[in-house]
């Protein structure tokens, strides 16, 4: 959602005259845009505007005029004030919900102000206020549906953070997709928060799932294919897993974050199921769809783990076979019930637990990569590749595939055969390429 904020205010500021900068020594202006999900990014947004401090002194010294430092993002609208007081370099602070004001924000500090604060949520639709910019679009873009979240899982800042959950009108999601595709893009993912609590209002005011948005979003000419993230198991409704199977265009990948696979930790998350609804959940998703990847968040050393909780999420991921994981030690964020509960997991158990998960994980990353070998599949090619004449292009599952193809195709899906696995990514070659409209 970040990329996808961070290009919003490159738009937002196109007009004004900003282009963006190869790198932030002598910018005009520098925007982090932050994360705040855990300690560390929080952390690492400190030690960073340290960095700029000194690229903004540098600049000042060379008599290239003011660097104008912009802390945006989740880190922003939860420091607020502070971080001014802690880090004086910088001069605007702005939340995920204000970036749209930024042309206002900019003219006030113009006007001689000193700082820009500017953590409110607003009433205006933030989207509606975004210019709109036709520049050339990725073959593979992001969308922002929904945003914010109402389930407050006792361990997470976002619903403090990104505040109460949102969905925008069908509508406009559907004018903004079209653009797209006009623009070149060939697929779209869907984000949000919690993306499949997703429940917008149509032309007719009734409100449409997440389902029947995938369904009608297929129906656009030149889409090829559809992703949505992140998902909560609670709201996979009936349309949503019967889309699974119906629309071709929706990928057979799905992040599907299940935390942990003890009952009793996910009750104290707050998660509202169980391990074994989980599971459920999972082969009824694979029953339409038998090809379907998985991959999952996990958050290990949250208060109250044992050995044995540990033990059951272990399993559960023995269980499901995951195809890629995302896996954290717990950090308690101020503000939330995790932060406050007894029995806080030392890091160092933290840390051991996480090594075997990683290990487990990439175990099953990796035999999911190795399966692919000899597969055809199509692979819509989004950039060039490091090698001369090299393609990187992405599989149904979201792998990266490095095919040798000529440059027109990138934009275009074409049939490969994979031929070679590494770590993170596969190989292959061009069986025909078909043409995309
Ligand atoms: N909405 C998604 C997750 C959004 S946050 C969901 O419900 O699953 C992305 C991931 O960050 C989470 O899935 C979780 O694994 C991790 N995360 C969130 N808060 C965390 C914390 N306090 N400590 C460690 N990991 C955390
Ligand atoms: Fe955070 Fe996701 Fe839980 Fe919402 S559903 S509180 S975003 S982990």
């Amino acid at each position: 959602m970040n990329v996808y904020d961070s290009d919003r205010m490159s738009d937002v500021l196109t007009p004004l005259g900003y282009e963006l900068a190869p790198d932030p020594e002598g910018a005009d202006m520098v925007i982090l845009n932050t994360c705040h999900i855990r300690e560390k990014a929080a952390e690492k947004v400190y030690s960073e505007l340290g960095r700029i401090r000194e690229l903004k002194a540098a600049k000042a010294a060379q008599g290239n005029g003011a660097m104008v430092v912009a802390v945006a993002g989740c880190v922003a609208q939860a420091e607020g004030e502070e971080m001014i007081a802690r880090a004086p370099v910088v001069d605007m602070v702005f939340g995920p919900q204000s970036y749209h004001r930024l042309p206002e924000m900019i003219a006030k500090l113009e006007g001689g102000a000193k700082h820009v604060l500017d953590t409110d949520f607003p009433v205006e639709d933030k989207f509606d206020a975004l210019p709109k910019v036709a520049r050339k679009a990725s073959p593979a873009a992001f969308l922002t549906v929904q945003e914010g979240c109402d389930k407050f899982c006792t361990f997470c800042v976002v619903p403090y953070t990104r505040g109460a959950e949102f969905s925008r009108p069908v509508a406009k999601i559907m004018a903004e997709a079209q653009k797209m595709v006009a623009n070149g893009t060939r697929e779209i993912t869907l984000l949000g928060q919690n993306v499949n609590a997703f429940h917008g209002a149509d032309e007719s005011g009734q409100s449409q799932g997440l389902g029947q948005l995938i369904t009608l979003l297929a129906e656009l000419d030149g889409l090829e294919r559809i992703r949505y993230m992140t998902s909560h198991p609670r709201d996979m409704d009936d349309a949503l897993i019967a889309a699974h199977g119906n629309v071709q265009k929706l990928m057979p990948y799905l992040h599907l974050p299940v935390q942990s696979g003890s009952d009793k930790i996910l009750k104290a998350m707050n998660r509202q199921h169980t391990g074994e609804e989980y599971q459920k959940l999972v082969a009824r998703i694979r029953g339409v769809r038998n090809d379907l990847a998985l991959s999952s968040d996990f958050i290990v050393g949250f208060p109250g783990e044992t050995d044995q909780d540990f033990e059951d999420t272990m399993q559960l991921i023995r269980d499901v076979k995951y195809a890629q994981a995302f896996s954290f030690k717990y950090s308690p964020r101020p503000g939330t019930p995790g932060a406050d509960m007894k029995d806080q997991v030392p890091e160092d158990v933290k840390s051991e637990r996480l090594q075997r998960l990683q290990a487990l994980v990439n175990e099953q990353a990796a035999d999911f990569h190795g399966s692919m070998a000899g597969q055809e599949m199509d692979i819509l090619f989004e950039k060039p590749g490091r090698h001369d004449g090299q393609l990187i292009g992405r599989s149904p599952y979201l792998q990266p595939v490095h095919v040798m193809a000529p440059d027109h195709l990138i934009g275009q899906i074409a049939r490969v055969r994979i031929t070679t696995k590494s770590t993170n990514s596969l190989g292959g070659e061009l069986v025909g390429a078909r043409e995309v409209a």
